[in-house]
């Protein structure tokens, strides 16, 4: 059987899912349908079937799956209207705006026999699945944080990402990803507590930038940090153990991993700063350190549409799971309510 898609929304990532997922064995893209005729007839000049409304493309028998790649705050009603066709459902990230928007759309698919998946692609990040692979070896000893963070300069949020009405702000644009990732990786349950600033550097209605610190039930904390108006970047992910340091510098395999070279004898010295002595901080020597190459790890996200692919076919348990989707959109609730009050948020409820 497999995937015959059906596209609402014919934008930025309508267009992306369509080129992508027809190189797919067993995913046919048949047709999309956009709020704007003129996205519609870009579609149909892709070689898509083009639908005047939402209606039309429901009652298509060719379709099987509704693909949602709209502004974040028209997913659940159309997702619904999708489950209530018969569809099976891929909704692009963030699902929704809160948990209660997110149950009624598990609800619908669950009443209608139907899948319910959203595209969370950035766990087949190659920066991810190479800090993954570095934690599962256990090669940097206890790990006691955990800095997952992208910098940008570039100060804007486009469009309906800054309209607080469309669900726009960072932590529903790129939080939802690293939350999804580390959530996956470092085990649901084993998130404790958010604390989390927001701030609007050059947005007046949602946030351009935030931070946020999870503590974790196995003693470490992780922190999550996005910035879009950043001059001097730091790298995409650090991760401090007690035996070695690892860094990844963006989304690729630039980094290392660096420890200490045990057949070096280092002397502790004290040296002088403007004003004043420091032993702690004094710098090692160049030859202390060892760095070594980060793992080759595969990551391929086209993975993501043939396990839909599977799913669908009953051959395989989606990797995107509802539940877990919840989860992470619980916990961005939990994040707000944080920044908005100043206070740390239990996420053990
Ligand atoms: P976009 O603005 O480029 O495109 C959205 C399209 O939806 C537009 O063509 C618009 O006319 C259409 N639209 C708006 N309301 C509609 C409605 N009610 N019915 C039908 N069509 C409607 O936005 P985008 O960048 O493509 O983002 C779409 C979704 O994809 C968002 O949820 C966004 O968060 C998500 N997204 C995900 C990723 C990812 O990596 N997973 C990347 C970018 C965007």
């Amino acid at each position: 059987m497999g995937i015959q898609l059906g596209i609402v929304g014919y934008g930025g990532m309508g267009g992306f899912h369509h080129r992508n997922a027809s190189k797919i064995e067993g995913v046919q893209v048949v047709g999309a349908y956009d709020i704007d005729p003129v996205r519609v007839q870009v579609a149909e000049e892709s070689g898509l079937r083009g639908f005047s409304s939402l209606e039309d493309l429901l009652a298509c028998e060719d379709i099987n799956t509704v693909l949602v790649a709209v502004p974040n705050d028209c997913h659940m009603e159309i997702c619904i209207a999708a489950s209530n066709a018969g569809k099976h459902v891929i909704c692009e990230k963030p699902a929704a705006l809160n948990v209660d928007e997110l149950d009624q759309m598990i609800a619908a698919a669950g009443r209608n026999g139907k899948l319910f998946t959203v595209h969370q692609n950035r766990r087949w990040d190659k920066d991810f699945r190479i800090v993954k692979d570095i934690l599962d070896s256990g090669e940097l000893g206890k790990v006691y944080s955990i800095q997952s963070r992208l910098h940008g300069s570039g100060g804007v949020m486009f469009g309906w990402r800054g309209e607080k009405k469309h669900g726009g702000g960072m932590l529903y644009d790129w939080g939802v990803h690293f939350i999804d990732q580390l959530m996956w990786m470092l085990g649901y349950d084993n998130f404790r507590s958010v604390f989390c600033k927001t701030s609007n550097v050059k947005t007046t209605e949602v946030e351009d930038y935030f931070f946020l610190v999870f503590d974790l039930e196995d003693g470490s904390h992780v922190q999550v940090e996005i910035g879009t108006f950043v001059l001097k970047e730091l790298p995409r992910w650090l991760l401090l153990g007690d035996e070695a340091t690892a860094y990844v510098n963006d989304f690729s395999r630039s980094g290392g991993i660096i420890r200490l070279d045990s057949t070096v004898e280092t002397k502790s010295e004290i040296i002088m700063t403007s004003a004043g002595p420091t032993r702690t901080f004094a710098p090692r020597p160049d030859n202390v350190k060892l760095e070594s190459e980060l793992p080759d790890v595969e990551a391929d996200w086209s993975e993501y549409y043939k396990n839909v692919r599977d799913a669908i076919d009953g051959k395989a348990e989606l990797i995107v799971q509802p539940w877990q989707v919840r989860k992470v959109l619980k916990t961005i609730e939990a994040a707000f309510r944080s920044a908005e009050t100043g206070e740390l948020v239990s996420l053990k409820n």
